[in-house]
């Protein structure tokens, strides 16, 4: 047996030999991170967000769009996947980009928008290409973006009705006007829809001019919606989509316009009690819309504009099916074209400009929107968002 004094002074030499060694390896570890850190170049999280060096007139047609895409996912390879969804009537791939921080694999939120559903309307699918830019050139860079993109999948669609967008016409190839196709009230006599889709399987009806209706937009004209609700293979692509996004934490959904000058959501969903909207999805949904109508150029929807409720268009399906926020965001102003005609495209840049906020401010929300609560977080944009009007 040994003396008490020996035991103790043996564990205290122990305990300064240990005392030197955690220490000697925390000074270590330091003198290694820092030595890392300074080897790495700087990350400037805080750096103003830039925007996509575009110029007025250069617009992106179906191939310009393709290969756009393709840049992305070369530039990008870690943030973007490129896929197709489906094929139009004339067989066109109808493309996909999915844009998030692949490198982070926690849960994310997703989210779809998509443009050119309407194959004249060529600002919608620009607005998509347009935010698709922004988002990849200022990851890494700017924090806003950085956490979008770690939190969230961007799925985004930039031409829906790539035969239209090709032919310039509202309708896709079979004369049907997809936005009127989806399952939800559809083909309403009310709706001025009218179902013949192919008739005898050739004749292209697209619409019926009424010339003594007069009493708004959409009375003037009835549309052809198609033989029934996802009759066309477009309008099949997005539900098929979306229903795959639906297992991923479905966020909200955006469907891109022109050029009726507002930002929409669901209007009096109100023929089935299953389609109506609660009090606090209402309440979410206006907070939505007043914001954009405070914050830009943008007015709101007003549902009695139209006599229509819900008639087959997509934003509306998406709300039936998924119960997530669902917007219409209807870009230029009404002089650019009044939905059926072939309008003027200019000043690209500056609409390209002011859809940015709206398409933003829902992003950083993307989790208030998916648990139906107040979207509060202010979008941080650089300077000139929004522009002035023109
Ligand atoms: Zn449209």
């Amino acid at each position: 047996m040994g003396d008490k004094p020996s035991y103790l002074k043996v564990f205290f030499l122990c305990g300064i030999l240990l005392t030197v060694m955690f220490t000697g390896c925390i000074e270590k570890n330091q003198k290694s991170e820092n030595a890392e850190k300074s080897s790495m170049p700087e990350v400037q999280m805080d750096q103003p967000s830039i925007l996509p060096d575009w110029k007025d007139g250069e617009y992106h047609d179906y191939p310009a769009t393709k290969q756009m895409l393709n840049d992305f996912y070369m530039d990008y390879p870690d943030l973007v996947n490129v896929f197709s969804i489906g094929k139009s009537v004339l067989n066109r791939d109808i493309w996909c980009i999915r844009i998030t921080n692949e490198k982070n694999n926690n849960d994310k939120y997703s989210c779809l928008i998509d443009g050119c559903i309407h194959g004249n309307e060529w600002e919608a699918g620009e607005t998509c290409l347009y935010l698709a830019e922004y988002l990849l050139i200022n990851f890494g860079n700017n924090e806003t973006v950085t956490n979008i993109l770690n939190t969230s999948n961007v799925y985004i669609v930039p031409l829906f009705n790539p035969d239209g967008r090709q032919a310039d016409e509202r309708w896709n190839e079979n004369g049907i006007d997809l936005n009127r196709n989806f399952d939800v009230h559809f083909g309403r006599l009310r709706s001025n829809n009218f179902p013949l889709g192919k008739l005898f399987g050739f004749i292209k009806v697209p619409m019926i001019k009424h010339p003594l209706r007069k009493n708004n937009v959409l009375g003037q004209v009835s549309t052809n919606c198609g033989r029934h609700p996802f009759s066309e293979p477009e309008t099949k692509a997005i539900r098929d989509l979306a229903e795959s996004l639906d297992s991923k934490d479905f966020s909200f959904y955006v469907n891109c316009h022109t050029a009726m000058h507002f930002f929409g959501s669901i209007i009096e969903v109100s023929y089935k009690p299953e389609y109506k909207a609660t009090k606090n999805e209402i309440a979410v949904l206006d907070t939505v819309l007043d914001w954009v109508d405070e914050t830009t150029e943008y007015g709101i929807f007003y549902p009695d504009q139209f006599s229509i409720t819900g008639m087959g268009v997509a934003n509306h399906w998406v709300f039936k099916e998924f119960r997530i926020p669902s917007f219409v965001f209807e870009i230029l102003s009404p002089d650019y074209d009044p939905m059926y005609g072939h309008g003027k495209h200019d000043h690209l840049v500056h609409w390209m400009k002011t859809t940015l906020p709206v398409l933003m401010y829902l992003l950083v929300n993307i989790k208030a929107l998916h648990d139906w609560e107040t979207p509060d977080i202010e979008p941080c944009l650089p300077e000139g968002i929004p522009p002035s009007p023109l």
